[in-house]
């Protein structure tokens, strides 16, 4: 052998241990499977589909994410005895109550987004949401001195935090983490999901939905909105997305009528009634379900032209509003994202 021809047959030797190497270190490719569970959490169907490397790896993250939905809901429930929130509102006016770290945090974001909403988005607002009554056994239209009543104890500078204890220093006051809570716990099943090694998922808690990474083939998450018109399980348009969130608030889907009117469950603290406006759904598009499940309902309070003002004005944050002519609007960075499905619906341009 020539110096050239060593030199090259060493070059070739190297060459080919490397690949035999990297064949070797390449694991068998699998290809991922699907694993879906719903469960009934948080008043609704819930649906986790994820994909996993086998059936029990996705059992197993989807169960620990259910695990903590559960735990979520059982302490920022009005309605579970026992929750932090039961608690605070059974002490009303009388003593504080030590909150877990969670309800701590939620109360916070809660309370600095009712500034940020221009006050349409208040958690103080438990009585008028209780007066009311929607959804629950005894639903029925106050008396206009109920509703002054009850809107005489929605202050939300009543609610005293020191350390980890919450205290309403108005004895008749009640919060409700209903528009936060749901939100809030989408985003932590998101991150347990991740925790415990899945990166492509799908996230449904009636209608909050987080996208988690993308489909294994690398695109991404085609949500839907749905058709607003009350009894439809349709979807009106879809949108991709990836590590984002859709949050969809209507009136559509708690209510009840009363001589013609549907009375719902997003209530105006300016009124002290259900939002009577020209919406019927707004959807949030975000990093994170706590933002799209608070900003879905307030921008349904603040209505079509002020909604899409103050959502135009948020960084990160996109919006798709439905009104009850059948129309669509778009903020500028959701309009190219949304592809209607529906052709009874027109995208406003
Ligand atoms: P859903 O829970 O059906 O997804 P939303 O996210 O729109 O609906 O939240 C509605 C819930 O938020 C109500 O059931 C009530 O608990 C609470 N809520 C209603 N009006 C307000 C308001 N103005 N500010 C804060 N929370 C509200
Ligand atoms: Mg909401």
């Amino acid at each position: 052998m020539t110096y050239k021809d060593k030199k090259l047959y060493r070059l070739l030797t190297i060459i080919f241990s490397f690949v035999i190497i990297l064949t070797a270190c390449t694991p068998k490719s699998t290809e991922p499977v699907i694993v879906e569970q719903d469960d009934f959490v948080l008043g609704t169907v819930g649906k986790i589909r994820v994909y996993a490397e086998n059936d029990k790896a996705g059992n197993a993250a989807i169960e620990k994410a259910y695990a903590r939905i559960v735990a979520i809901e059982n302490t920022m429930s009005t309605a579970i005895e026992g929750s932090d929130v039961y608690h605070i509102n059974k002490n009303a006016g009388e003593a504080a109550v030590e909150v877990k770290d969670d309800t701590l945090s939620v109360i916070k974001k809660a309370i600095d987004y009712k500034e940020l909403t221009n006050d349409v988005f208040n958690i103080a607002i438990g009585r008028l949401i209780e007066l009311w009554g929607i959804g629950k056994d005894w639903q029925k239209v106050p008396t206009e001195e109920e509703i002054l009543d009850a809107k005489n104890h929605v202050d939300i500078t009543q609610v005293e935090i020191k350390g980890n204890n919450v205290m309403l220093r108005d004895p008749d006051m009640l919060i409700d983490l209903g528009g936060i809570a749901k939100g809030y716990a989408v985003d932590e099943a998101a991150r347990v999901l991740r925790e415990n090694g899945i990166t492509s998922a799908f996230v449904n808690m009636g209608g909050d939905v987080y996208a988690l990474g993308s489909k294994p083939d690398g695109t991404p998450w085609n949500v839907g909105i749905q058709d607003p018109e009350v009894g439809s399980s349709g979807i009106i348009a879809k949108v991709g997305l990836s590590d984002e969130s859709i949050v969809t608030s209507g009136d559509y889907e708690r209510y009840f009528i009363e001589n013609g009117v549907r009375y719902h469950h997003i209530i105006d603290p300016e009124t002290g009634a259900p939002t009577r406006n020209e919406l019927v759904s707004v959807t949030i598009l975000s990093k994170k379900s706590v933002d799209g499940d608070v900003l879905s309902t307030a921008v349904f309070i603040m209505g079509l032209e002020e909604g899409i003002r103050f959502i135009e004005g948020m960084e990160g944050i996109e919006a798709v509003l439905v009104t009850k002519d059948k129309k669509m609007y778009a903020t500028s960075g959701a309009m190219d994202r949304v592809e209607i499905l529906d052709p009874e619906y027109q995208l406003q341009k």
